[in-house]
């Protein structure tokens, strides 16, 4: 089992190339299932998600789609309901499409959660959300629970594919979980 060390802390690999590939073709293989007669609109969460993005797409069957970005920041300021911040804004016209949100993973939801009410505002069709990694336990925006999932995992802090510990390690070709 491959291990790294980032900023004093030990990491384990837990999904290796091939185990995300399968969770990938997995999920692919519904996504085009499901759009196979659609025309959707892949909406790419920022930075994180933009490795599954590139797989999950070049993965799909026969499905004519558009591919776009978004960058967001939730926070929660003085009042109860949180904001989210467009880093980088939709370029793209949703309305009338059949959107599909693409994270690298939903832990609490409330990115997801706010990103399908800014989607729905805007006038998207539908709006589902596809994901490499799903915490549910940890799930408090019940909209929110993703659509197609790569892998579920429990309240693990995981890094690689995509996914940053304080920006870094967004390049690793495996999943890994932090040792307790
Ligand atoms: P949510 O809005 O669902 O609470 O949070 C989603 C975001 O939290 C993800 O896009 C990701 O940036 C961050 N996040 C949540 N869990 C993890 C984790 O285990 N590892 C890393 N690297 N980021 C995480």
């Amino acid at each position: 089992m491959r291990t790294i060390e980032e900023q004093g802390y030990r990491f384990e690999e837990w999904l290796t190339p091939s185990d995300i590939a399968a969770d990938v073709q997995q999920v692919a293989e519904r996504i085009s299932a499901d759009y196979k007669d659609k025309e959707p609109l892949f909406v790419v969460v920022l930075n994180g998600a933009f490795v599954f993005a590139a797989d999950l797409v070049r993965a799909l069957k026969d499905v004519r789609c558009e591919i776009t970005f978004i960058r967001v920041s939730s926070y929660w300021g003085m009042s109860s309901t949180g904001k989210l911040e467009f880093i980088v804004p939709l370029q793209q016209v949703v309305e009338n499409r059949d959107v599909i949100i693409v994270e690298d993973i939903v832990d609490t939801g409330l990115t997801i959660h706010q990103l399908k009410a800014h989607m729905r505002a805007q006038g998207a069709l539908s709006t589902r959300v596809a994901t490499m990694l799903f915490k549910p336990n940890k799930l408090e925006y019940e909209d929110a629970k993703p659509d197609y999932v790569g892998r579920e995992l429990t309240d693990e802090f995981v890094v690689g594919y995509g996914l940053d510990f304080d920006g870094f390690v967004r390049n690793l070709d495996a999943i890994y979980k932090v040792k307790q």
